[in-house]
């Protein structure tokens, strides 16, 4: 067989003789889709041209982070002139405080909020918190979320609500999943049956308000509810895993939306990532000012960083939030995104196709199936061999959705009438063959 002489496939067989699988992050494999993985050489706007020169329209946007878009001229020159001064420090700066500031200003349930790197950080040490803070071990997470790859949350359901969780990683120890408890996404009644039996030991419960690791599933009104009338009740933290969320389904996260819901609803602890930093490696975690003071170097729950603030990342996301913070951002961007959904499904339907989507801002989820799922056994219900060909139909006419069908989509500001009527005359033609 003579080799490849795509530049994709050139690189791919490059990298996977010095990086495990060729890529840095599982999912950039394309293990799910097969094929090659698309090489990206640059973006700008709601595009990016792959080693080949190849031109997509993005509908992942770094998974989240691209909300304005790739190359955003203010965060452009944010970035350049916080670079100029230097790359790190390991001593504060006023810019960390001008993003805490920012950030507590647009998601009230926060009085505190700490700086880190990445969300598995986030997401890890928001545990440790909880812990630390309530002098209790167990905690109750939900299948399907997905909360970075720390030891204690990669973790499948037991069998049955008394006993815990078992490893989903090779490399974590049973003992350190002990602790954790797997509940079913949207379940009222196991949520109540785990506080029943657990209730005096639960540190907190940790969610994706509207999960996105799963494709895009939200928790409904009566769940969240419950959520938090249990976590009151018995003294457990309300974590809210807001990594993807947290200012792309509004300026005031998904907690927001809930808020509206919900009356007096909020989260005790949120977890932030993705959108905050810009593209740029920064995470945040935050809540109440009495459990935050029980942080080091003020209490005992020990987290640290070297690159914690980084001032360069910091200039990203400040600069990042300063523009979505602009009357009418989430209100065309949620219409866009609602368009672009509507649109699928009258192109999927147009064919006899089974199609339902939802989104919430500028995060989508669709599926090949006839109603919306409530969990995570529902959404793997569909017809991978189907998606897989939706896929690879749209990747070759310059479409790039996320490449596996448990993962939610992403709309930018930069996404223009005639990128969304483009990735519409290529459903058009792809569901005609998925038929
Ligand atoms: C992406 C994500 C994480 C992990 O963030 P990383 O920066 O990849 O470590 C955690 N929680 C949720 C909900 C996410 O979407």
């Amino acid at each position: 067989m003579t080799p490849s002489t795509d530049r994709n496939d050139v690189l791919f067989e490059r990298a996977k003789r010095v990086i495990p699988g060729g890529v840095n992050s599982p999912v950039r494999a394309f293990r799910a889709v097969g094929g090659t993985p698309r090489f990206v050489r640059r973006a700008q706007g709601a595009h990016f041209w792959d080693a080949t020169g190849k031109r997509y329209v993005d509908y992942i946007g770094s998974w989240g982070p691209m909300i304005l878009g790739h190359g955003h001229p203010a965060v452009l020159d944010a970035v350049q002139k916080a670079a100029v001064d230097g790359f790190s420090y390991g001593a504060p700066t006023e810019r960390e405080i001008e993003l805490a500031e920012e950030i507590l200003k647009f998601v009230p349930s926060m009085e505190m909020v700490r700086l880190v790197s990445s969300g598995t950080e986030a997401g890890m040490s928001a545990l440790r918190l909880a812990r630390g803070a309530t002098g209790r071990s167990k905690i109750i997470k939900f299948e399907g979320c997905y909360h970075g790859h720390a030891d204690a949350l990669l973790v499948k359901a037991g069998s049955g609500l008394a006993t815990f969780g078992n490893p989903t990683s090779a490399g974590v120890p049973a003992e350190v999943v002990q602790h954790t408890l797997v509940l079913e996404y949207n379940s009222v009644q196991q949520l109540e049956e785990a506080f029943a039996l657990h209730g005096p030991d639960l540190a907190c419960v940790m969610i994706e308000p509207i999960a996105g690791n799963m494709n895009f599933v939200r928790a409904s009104v009566p769940f969240m509810k419950r959520c938090h009338e249990l976590c009151r009740q018995h003294g457990a933290l309300l974590v809210f895993d807001e990594v993807m969320t947290g200012f792309r389904v509004a300026l005031g996260g998904a907690q927001s939306v809930y808020a509206r819901l919900i009356p007096g609803f909020n989260p005790d602890l949120t977890v932030l990532g993705k959108v905050i930093g810009g593209g740029m490696p920064l995470a945040a975690f935050g809540g109440p000012r009495a459990v935050m003071e029980q942080l080091a170097p003020l209490g005992p729950v020990y987290q640290a960083g070297t690159l914690s603030g980084n001032p360069v990342a910091t200039a990203c996301g400040l600069a990042t939030l300063r523009e979505i913070a602009k009357p009418g951002f989430y209100e065309a961007l949620g219409q866009k995104t609602r368009g672009l959904m509507a649109g699928l499904k009258s192109a999927a339907e147009a064919q006899g196709i089974a199609f339902c989507a939802d989104s919430e801002g500028g995060m989508f989820g669709f599926f090949l199936l006839t109603e919306l799922p409530q969990n995570y056994a529902t959404v793997m219900k569909t017809e991978g061999a189907k998606f897989n060909r939706l896929f690879h139909g749209l990747l070759d006419r310059g479409i790039y959705i996320a490449p596996a069908l448990y993962e939610a989509g992403f709309v930018s500001a930069a996404h223009s009438e005639e990128d969304i009527a483009a990735t519409l005359a290529a459903a058009r033609e792809v569901f005609k063959t998925l038929r």
